[in-house]
């Protein structure tokens, strides 16, 4: 007798932020082009904040509640607040929705939201966890307990941040190469025992165990090979589909409004001429560092592009320095960062190394210079450069003159510049051929597509 077969309709459901809210609807894009039905489920504040052109998308929308009063939204620990807060209050709403509802047959979320298996238990449906960062930041986040427990980390004092210990070589974390302590993640730079980010981080990445779906990984396999198969040895369902990035047709999958003047201006500029400058949705420089940085970008007499978001700087704008740039550069509040990379005129990306952005530009075949600052950010720029070799770091400590000379390193003429592009090139045309048909992340799509079925059956 033939099987019953139920559409599997997937009760989406990223943290909401940028780097898992975007990946998260590129994802749910493909599932739903794949006959997967969708329901996205944003928290009321962003659903508030989806264009009108997201209702053509073909899926549908829902909201719930992040519980947040407007004091917490304006704290400086705001990311903290929500990520409580939605523990507190989102679990029940998202169980009477997925209710209301009445077909959901599995609940995919992103990471920082593990409250959503035990909705998913309680639903009696399985969840599947894409968790959002680099293949080897999840290992590097798997292996903190170890750290702690090797007394790794927390740090001793305040010297030890500078004092060389952060360049101690780990050389046993299977799936890695020996790399610095410092490189696997912020958290290890702590000096408290009950650092908050951390036991969050580390308690995230381990509940993805309870996925009984399994997890879902913004990477190609021929990116991280040995990093997968140490996950694989871990988890015993690992779906690879990215980049993500450039992977459904719509250019703008963001939520907040993209400054359209930038591509008009990066039309007038000379192919692989422009320095694309952004740190993403959630970094804050000091109004110092923002000083040092643009007049390092004013010194290195090159056009650039700078997505600055407001909060970016926490004080004013580098006034000054921009104004002695003027004519070359071109500051935008937020951008099509997908569009921008993809565009003939941008030759390198002076990037913060958040996953999404790096992805993005492995995907663009665009080289970087990397000033990570947070979480997998760090481990992100020591693959980058070292092991893919397509980015430059940019020294910890802004200095204009060593910002000026990197950005020439970067964007120059010079033999180590000219094959860090041919590297970058190679890079993408590998991440293009594992989205196409017989590609890796082509299968690994289509497995978790009939895993998804077989969890409607
Ligand atoms: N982004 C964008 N426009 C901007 C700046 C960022 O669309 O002006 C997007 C970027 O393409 C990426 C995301 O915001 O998809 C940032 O994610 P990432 O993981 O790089 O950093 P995070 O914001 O999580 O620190």
């Amino acid at each position: 007798m033939e099987e019953e077969r139920r559409p599997a309709h997937a009760m989406v459901f990223p943290f909401p932020c940028a780097g898992h809210i975007n990946p998260t609807l590129r994802l749910a894009g493909l599932l739903h082009a794949r006959g997967v039905r969708v329901t996205f489920v944003n928290t009321e504040r962003n659903h508030a904040r989806l264009p009108p052109r997201r209702a053509r998308e073909g899926f549908r929308f829902a909201a719930v509640p992040d519980g947040l009063s407007d004091e917490d939204r304006a704290a400086p620990d705001s990311t903290v607040r929500l990520y409580l807060s939605l523990r507190r209050s989102c679990g029940a709403p998202l169980v009477a929705l997925a209710r209301s509802l009445g077909t959901v047959t599995c609940v995919v979320v992103s990471g920082l939201v593990s409250f959503a298996l035990d909705a998913a238990d309680e639903i009696g449906v399985p969840a599947f966890v894409l968790w959002g960062t680099s293949s080897c930041g999840f290992l590097g986040t798997l292996r903190l307990r170890e750290l702690r427990q090797r007394g790794y980390t927390p740090l001793k004092d305040e010297s030890w941040l500078t004092n060389g210990y952060l360049d101690t070589p780990i050389d046993w974390i299977a799936g890695m190469p020996p790399v610095r302590l410092g490189d696997i993640s912020s958290f290890v730079r702590t000096l408290d025992p009950h650092c908050f980010a951390l036991r969050v981080e580390e308690g995230e990445a381990n509940s993805c165990a309870r996925a009984r779906g399994g997890v879902i990984l913004n990477t190609f396999e021929c990116l991280e090979p040995d990093v997968l198969a140490a996950l694989r040895d871990e988890f015993p369902r690992v779906y690879t589909v990215g980049p993500l990035a450039g992977a459904t047709q719509q250019q703008h999958l963001s939520l907040w409004e993209e400054d359209g003047e930038c591509v008009p201006w990066l039309d007038a500029q000379a192919p692989g001429s422009v320095l694309y400058v952004s740190f993403g949705s959630l970094a804050v420089l000091s109004a110092a560092q923002a000083e040092e940085l643009a007049w390092g970008l004013a010194a290195a007499r090159r056009p650039f592009l700078w997505a600055a978001r407001p909060g970016l700087v926490a004080g004013a704008m580098p006034a000054g320095a921009l104004a002695a740039a003027a004519g070359r550069c071109f500051v935008a509040e937020w951008c099509a960062q997908e569009r921008v990379l993809g565009h003939r005129a941008v030759g390198g990306f002076l990037t913060h190394s958040g996953w999404n952005s790096t992805a993005e530009s492995i995907r663009a075949g665009v080289p970087m210079l990397c000033w990570p600052g947070f979480a997998d950010q760090y481990i992100n720029c020591r693959y980058a450069c070292e092991e893919w070799g397509v980015g430059i770091r940019l020294d910890e400590a802004l200095r204009r003159d060593r910002v000026a000379a990197r950005v020439e390193e970067l964007m120059g003429d010079s033999d180590a510049a000219r094959e860090m592009r041919r590297r970058a090139a190679a890079w993408k045309a590998r991440a293009e051929a594992a989205t196409a048909p017989a590609g890796s992340s082509h299968d690994g799509l289509a497995a978790l597509v009939e895993e998804l079925a077989a969890a409607a059956r």
